[in-house]
C-alpha cells in the first residue's frame, strides 16, 4: 500500500501514543524502546547526519555526533521512522533542505515532527502562544526542534488566523494554516513567487527589517475579503530558505465585501445567514448550482 502524508501522520500519531512521551523535550528513550531500536553516536562525516540498519534482531540507528543535538534528535526521530514504517531509505540522492529529495524521505520527515512535537503536548502550548517568530523561537527551543517544523505545527495549532509558508529560492515550496485560515478559504498557492514588496522578499533581498503590513490579496489566491495582514520574515541564506508568518491583526478574517442576494434563505437567525453569504459569496461563480438547494445548517 503507498503511504502519503495523511497516512503517515496517522502512523506517526499512534506510534507517540503508545510510547506516551511527557516531557518537555519529549525524551527519545521511549520511542527507541518501543520500535526496538538502539542509539549510537558516531563521527560521521561532516553533512551526514544518520543511517539506520538491522542486525542481531534488533535496529541500530547512528547519527552524526559533530552536529548540534536539536539537528541529532530530528534524525533520530528521521530514522525511526524508516524503521517504523518499512521505508527505504536514499540519504545520497539529495541534501535534506532540496525539494527534490525522494518521497520517502520527505515522509520520514514528516513522521519526526510528529514524534518531537506530540500534539497533546505541543498544541495546548502553542495555542495560547501570541503570534509571532518570538513564539515560535520559544516553544523550538523548548521542544529542541527546527523553527521550520515548529513553525508550521505552531500555524496548524494557532487559534488565530495565521499561516506559516516556507519558501526556497523565492518560491513558495510549503504553506500551513490555522483552522480559521482554511475556513475562510485562504488559499496560498505552491510555486507563486514570493509576492514583490513583502517582508519576506525583503528578508531574502538581505533587508534586516522583517516585519510589515501587506494586502493580504498578495498572498492568498482569489482573496475578496481584502484586509491588511501583519507579515514577519526570515530568511536561511545557506539554503536560501524563507520562513514567512502571516497574520491578521485584528485576529479575525475580514468577512466578504461583496453583498450576496438572498437567493432561498428561509431562516431568520442573522448568524446563520452571515455564514451562508460567506459560503456563497465563494461559490456562486463556480458554475454548479448547488446555491438553488436549501442550504444546510452548520
Ligand atoms: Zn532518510
Amino acid at each position: 500500500m503507498a503511504l502519503d502524508e495523511f497516512a503517515v501522520v496517522l502512523k506517526a500519531q499512534k506510534f507517540v501514543r503508545e510510547a506516551d512521551p511527557t516531557t518537555i523535550p519529549v525524551s527519545l528513550a521511549p520511542y527507541l524502546q518501543k520500535a526496538g531500536a538502539e542509539l549510537r553516536q558516531d563521527d560521521l562525516d561532516p553533512g551526514e547526519p544518520g543511517f539506520s540498519f538491522q542486525g542481531a534482531g534488533k535496529y541500530f540507528i547512528c547519527v552524526n555526533a559533530r552536529e548540534r543535538e536539536e539537528r541529532q534528535r530530528f534524525t533520530v526521530c528521521h530514522e525511526l521512522g524508516h524503521v517504523v514504517l518499512g521505508l527505504p531509505s536514499n540519504h545520497k540522492a539529495e541534501p535534506w533542505w532540496s525539494a527534490k529529495r525522494p518521497l520517502a524521505e520527505i515522509l520520514c520527515d514528516v513522521f519526526a515532527a510528529e514524534l518531537l512535537l506530540p500534539r497533546r503536548l505541543f498544541e495546548p502550548l502553542a495555542t495560547e502562544a501570541p503570534v509571532g517568530f518570538a513564539a515560535i523561537d520559544n516553544l523550538a527551543a523548548r521542544f529542541m526542534a527546527s523553527t521550520t517544523a515548529t513553525g508550521s505545527r505552531y500555524a496548524a495549532a494557532s487559534s488565530t488566523p495565521c499561516a506559516f509558508v516556507l519558501s526556497q529560492a523565492g518560491q513558495v515550496r510549503y504553506a500551513s494554516r490555522s483552522r480559521a485560515l482554511q475556513d475562510a478559504s485562504a488559499w496560498i498557492t505552491p510555486r507563486i513567487d514570493v509576492p514583490a514588496g513583502s517582508a519576506s522578499a525583503r528578508a531574502r533581498g538581505g533587508a534586516d527589517a522583517s516585519r510589515a503590513e501587506i494586502d493580504a490579496e498578495l498572498w492568498f489566491s482569489n482573496w475578496e475579503r481584502g484586509g491588511v495582514l501583519l507579515e514577519e520574515a526570515r530568511h536561511l541564506s545557506q539554503w536560501d530558505q524563507t520562513l514567512t508568518l502571516l497574520w491578521f491583526e485584528n485576529e479575525e478574517v475580514p468577512p466578504l465585501k461583496r453583498p450576496v442576494r438572498r437567493w432561498d434563505r428561509d431562516d431568520g437567525d442573522s448568524r446563520d445567514s452571515r455564514d451562508d453569504e460567506d459560503d456563497m459569496g465563494l461559490k456562486e461563480l463556480d458554475g454548479n448550482l448547488r446555491w438553488l438547494g436549501k442550504k444546510r445548517r452548520r
